[in-house]
């Protein structure tokens, strides 16, 4: 049996054209082979992010990159919004580097209401704001420009994003939004394989770095910046996911950063509409669905496990039975990266194939 097509939410599918872009031969990464590699993914990664900064390319998952931050511009005290698995982890990290750190926390399948981080950063004594834009976890895409506002109205606080299951699958601009580090890892949204996380830097957030004791190295920011310039990393990265990412930036810029927003945006909707022929409802609430992937609450007479095991078994589909604590009262399925309206066809199809048994 060949492994199963993947639609849970990370890692995602990858398409052929990746891994054949991963088969090339080893280059110096201190050489101009590698620097031309570097500096020839830049652009691309700027227009995708919406920035006229530099991109650091990290070798790591995105909760380096998550953690780095904390590390990097953490001094006074933190607040974490934290609304499903990965914002809440965030609060737990933070607290493990041994910073300051209070969270806002709402029930999980709820987005963040700005208007309480209004209230929460008038309290004082915070300088850092970390938000989950899309809630992998939960399915629940946050108000990331009403966020963002609020945020910058107080001056000397930093806003840090985390897009791993939102790039390039609707617009994050992180010049015209503010935001001071936005960062993601790869095998969501953008459809490679794990393994790397691309973010990016403010002024304001490597001035502060620049001052913050116990940093590390590995994810300094500073480091990044500084080797940056050089079109290079500050340690050995991972040379064939950068080829990968090179062949997806450019496939992205190709098929064009609005057709593949709407891309995302209509086959959610496909997704959606296959959900409402059955009642099944929306674990978000209206108007903070998540375009990449849905979350559904589970209705109470589907068995479920019964149903995802046997879509495996039957059409070799492989969607997502819910994470942590909502395991099994949700199950996810994933929209983002290479899907077209044929692959979600078909998988919606599988799906209907199997449920009826299911059913009681
Ligand atoms: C998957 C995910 C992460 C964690 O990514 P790792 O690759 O495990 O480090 C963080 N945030 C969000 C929103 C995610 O979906």
């Amino acid at each position: 049996m060949p492994l199963p097509k993947l639609f849970i939410p990370g890692p995602v599918d990858i398409s052929p054209e990746t891994f054949q872009a991963m088969c090339q031969p080893m280059i110096g990464h201190r050489g101009a082979d590698f620097e031309a590699l570097y500096a020839s993914i830049q652009p691309g990664l700027q227009q995708i992010l919406g920035t006229s900064k530099p991109v650091y390319i990290s070798t790591s998952s995105a909760w380096g990159v998550m953690e780095g931050a904390i590390r990097n511009l953490v001094q006074t005290k933190v607040l974490n919004l934290c609304c499903g698995a990965f914002s809440d982890k965030w609060y737990g990290v933070a607290r493990s580097c041994g910073k300051q750190a209070e969270k806002i926390q709402v029930e999980w399948g709820q987005a963040i209401d700005p208007a309480a981080v209004k209230s929460k950063l008038e309290e004082g004594a915070f300088d850092t704001v970390t938000l989950v834009h899309n809630e992998t976890s939960t399915g629940v895409m946050n108000p990331l420009k009403e966020i963002s506002e609020v945020v910058k109205s107080f001056p000397g606080v930093l806003l840090v994003v985390d897009t791993v299951s939102s790039l390039s699958a609707v617009p994050t601009p992180v010049d015209e939004l503010n935001v001071d580090v936005l960062l993601a890892g790869v095998q969501k949204a953008l459809a490679l394989p794990p393994g790397l996380a691309v973010f990016t830097a403010s002024e304001a957030a490597l001035e502060r770095a620049a001052t913050t004791e116990g940093r590390g190295y590995y994810f300094d920011f500073l480091e990044f910046a500084k080797n940056g310039e050089k079109n290079n990393t500050p340690s050995t990265p991972a040379i064939s996911l950068l080829y990968a990412l090179k062949q997806k930036v450019d496939e992205i810029l190709a098929e064009g950063l609005q057709a593949r927003y709407d891309r995302h945006a209509q086959l959610n909707n496909q997704v959606h509409a296959w959900a409402d022929q059955y009642g099944i409802k929306n674990f978000a609430p209206e108007g903070f669905e998540s375009k990449s992937l849905s979350c559904f609450t589970t209705p109470e007479n589907l068995d479920l496990s019964g149903f995802i095991k046997a879509v495996r078994q039957k059409h070799n589909i492989l969607i997502n039975g819910g994470y942590g604590k909502i395991k099994g009262t949700t199950f996810r399925i994933s929209n983002m990266g290479n899907e077209t309206e044929a692959s979600i066809n078909e998988m919606l199809a599988a799906l209907d194939d199997v449920i009826p048994e299911f059913l009681s």
